[in-house]
């Protein structure tokens, strides 16, 4: 009997669209293998991912040290809960804070939960340290801010449609212009107990602050006596061509976030981080997380870290970052309106009059470059920060074709 026909990705389009929530509208391609920069779809095609799944996969598809670990770690033991310790959280979270310089870290899962942690912790500070009236503290946020999907955080989204039907939302949660420090400094009050901000805003569209806006945010911040949160897990884990983004400008937030690459693109882990003052104000019953800490993700965790620090990819970032943007802007395109970012983390901007990013995006995936709209007029680039200069001149012919197309 002859094989049958492979299936065609109309198939799996199909059957994601009948079983799925409409929650997403992704490209119309089906992925089934990785390897480092590459991905290849049900139809063999081999694509560069300039995604990296959100900046979650920084270390390049299964990278072959945090697949050992990981492996090693399901032949001994996946999950304990917090009601007893495991051997691989303790060394996991020295690393860590070891890593970027904080007294301790509180294990989580995705994003959302590490932003909602340190939410739960700048409030508690609040109350305990600053003595903030009970159910009064504030924290302030920034338009077009993005820190996840849960409802007290799309509660003080500025996107409409990340609130809209969603409400009532939690309040305490003022928002002021991004990028303004005289507007942090004019909205903190009595009952300001934080500031949360990303040092470059990924999901709006790749949003670069003016120069020294966080040093001037986290000045204010402590003259004002409000805790200084910075949500980095976009930004972070050698992405912007520093370990943490906030490097760039000699900040040291209070509360430090970071998730995405810190599971190395294996398994979901992320973390609050704090010195002591504000870590000590959780105690037993608190907060928790059934798998926040768990032996494998906490496994995964180490190898992830591991891998950007000894592979360099905080300066692999920074180089290459740097000459690919200025790449981009000597393309010359009619249609892009400015090239911005840092690091590997670049947005080109298309024109209004060009019409949207996606048509942008579609060309390129049939070009076996796997790029994301964002916000309608941004393409983003994000590759591995694993990824070669001869790898990303050879995408620079395909987007130079894309973005010279008259209509893509
Ligand atoms: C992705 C992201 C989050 C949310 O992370 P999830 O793992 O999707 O919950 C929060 N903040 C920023 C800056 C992000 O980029």
């Amino acid at each position: 009997m002859p094989a049958p026909p492979a299936r065609a990705t109309e198939s799996w389009l199909k059957e994601a669209e009948r079983y799925s929530a409409h929650n997403y509208h992704p490209l119309p391609v089906v992925l089934e293998r990785g390897e480092g920069v590459w991905v290849w779809d049900v139809e063999g095609r081999r694509y560069l991912d300039m995604l990296s799944s959100y900046s979650a996969v920084n270390q390049g598809h299964l990278h072959p040290a945090i697949v050992a670990a990981a492996r090693t770690q399901l032949d001994r033991l996946t999950l304990t809960s917090r009601a007893f310790h495991n051997d691989q959280m303790g060394p996991f979270l020295r690393e860590l804070c070891e890593a970027v310089g904080y007294d301790a870290a509180l294990p989580m899962n995705t994003g959302a939960e590490a932003v909602e942690t340190a939410i739960k912790m700048v409030r508690k500070w609040g109350y305990e340290v600053r003595g903030i009236p009970a159910d009064q503290a504030e924290i302030i946020v920034c338009d077009d801010n993005f820190h996840g999907r849960t409802t007290t955080i799309v509660g003080f989204s500025s996107e409409d449609q990340y609130r809209d039907g969603f409400g009532p939302f939690t309040p305490g949660f003022p928002r002021i212009p991004f990028g303004d420090a005289e507007a942090l400094r004019a909205a903190i009050g009595p009952n300001t107990a934080g500031f949360l901000v990303e040092p470059i805003q990924g999901e709006a569209g790749v949003i670069v602050p003016p120069e020294g806006y966080l040093r001037a945010a986290a000045d204010i911040c402590r003259e004002a006596g409000v805790a200084l949160v910075a949500d980095e897990i976009q930004t972070g884990l050698g992405r912007t061509g520093r370990f943490l983004c906030s490097e760039w400008d000699e900040v040291r937030p209070d509360v430090l976030i970071v998730g995405k690459a810190l599971g190395g693109g294996i398994y979901p882990v992320s973390a609050a981080i704090a010195d002591r003052e504000f870590m000590d104000l959780f105690r037993p019953g608190d907060h928790g997380s059934t798998f926040g800490g768990n032996p494998l993700g906490a496994a995964v965790g180490r190898a992830s870290l591991r891998v950007i620090l000894d592979e360099d990819l905080s300066r692999r970032s920074d180089e290459l970052g740097s000459w690919f943007m200025e790449e981009l802007r000597r393309i010359g395109s009619p249609h892009v309106e400015e090239v911005r970012g840092r690091g590997l983390m670049i947005g080109v901007v298309i024109r209004e009059s060009s019409g949207p990013a996606r048509p942008f995006c579609e060309a390129l995936e049939r070009r076996g470059i796997l790029a994301k709209e964002t916000h309608h007029q941004v393409v983003r680039f994000a590759p591995p920060l694993t990824v070669s200069r001869a790898v990303l001149q050879d995408a620079l012919l395909e987007i130079a074709a894309v973005l010279s197309e008259s209509c893509p």
